[in-house]
């Protein structure tokens, strides 16, 4: 990607260790507010010793957020950027982004259930905030992480239901069986899960996380009798 007009210049903050693979943060545009949708991401633009790196990441944010934006980068990779972001980032630097993306959620997609596989919670974090806080729409969460740490944004989601309870749902399931914890749903989303729930009372599915989690997600809920031009996803590999 280039540079040009669409670019926005933004400020780091509110660095925070989410977990021990994620770390979140925030962007505040130097002039003007940037506009997006739940469910959009951002290419973030950095320079370093004259050389531009990239990388995209989805907005964790309710575009209602005044001020900023954030982003959650899972330490997963040795690219350029997750080095950056995870190794030397500090609060005060200066980053470029611009917004895309067409997976993304608006009011007359009504009630949504948004289904996550691990770091893939991102894009549904914003969807599930701008639902509670302004719609007057339903919508469920159900997270599959590796590691009962692994659950990103698991108080502030939390909160939210408390603050929502006949709207805002959430459901976690862990998928490594080593971990023995009372309460917690073990394994994967699979269709028998899926079935546990009141899936076809929604009017949208949302689906984000690894590419074969999408693609054995998709089938399960086409095989429950969810019509498929209201499930969506996107993949970035
Ligand atoms: C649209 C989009 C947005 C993204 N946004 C970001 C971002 O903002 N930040 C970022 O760091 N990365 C982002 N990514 C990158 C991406 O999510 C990860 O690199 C990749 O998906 C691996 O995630 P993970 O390590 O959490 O997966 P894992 O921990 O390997 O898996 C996550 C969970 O999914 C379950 N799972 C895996 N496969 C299946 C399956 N076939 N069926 C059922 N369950 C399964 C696992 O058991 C586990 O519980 C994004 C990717 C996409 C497609």
């Amino acid at each position: 990607m280039k540079e040009d007009e669409t670019m926005v210049s933004a400020i780091v903050s509110n660095i925070r260790q989410e977990t021990p693979s994620t770390k979140s943060f925030d962007l505040t545009p130097i002039t003007g507010k940037v506009h997006f949708l739940p469910g959009q991401w951002v290419d973030v633009l950095v320079q370093i010793n004259g050389r531009t790196e990239i990388g995209g990441y989805s907005i964790t944010s309710n575009p209602s957020q005044k001020g900023s934006i954030s982003l959650a980068v899972k330490d997963l990779n040795n690219d350029f950027m997750t080095r950056y972001i995870h190794d030397s980032m500090v609060d005060g630097d200066m980053v470029s982004f611009n917004v895309g993306g067409t997976c993304t959620y608006s009011e007359e997609k009504n009630d949504a259930l948004l289904l996550a596989g691990g770091i893939g919670i991102t894009p549904l974090m914003s969807i599930f905030k701008n639902i509670g806080e302004d719609t007057d729409h339903k919508a469920l969460l159900f997270h599959s992480a590796s590691c009962s740490n692994e659950f990103l944004f698991e108080e502030e989601i939390k909160t939210l239901c408390l603050q929502h309870p006949n709207r805002l749902f959430y459901r976690q399931t862990l998928s490594r069986n080593s971990e023995q914890l009372r309460n917690q749903t073990f394994g994967r989303i699979t269709k028998s899960k899926l079935q546990k729930l009141p899936v076809l009372c929604f009017d949208a599915v949302f689906l984000c996380g690894p590419d074969k989690f999408i693609s054995d997600i998709y089938e399960c809920l086409i095989e429950i009798g969810f019509d498929k031009n209201h499930i969506y996803y996107e993949k970035w590999w």
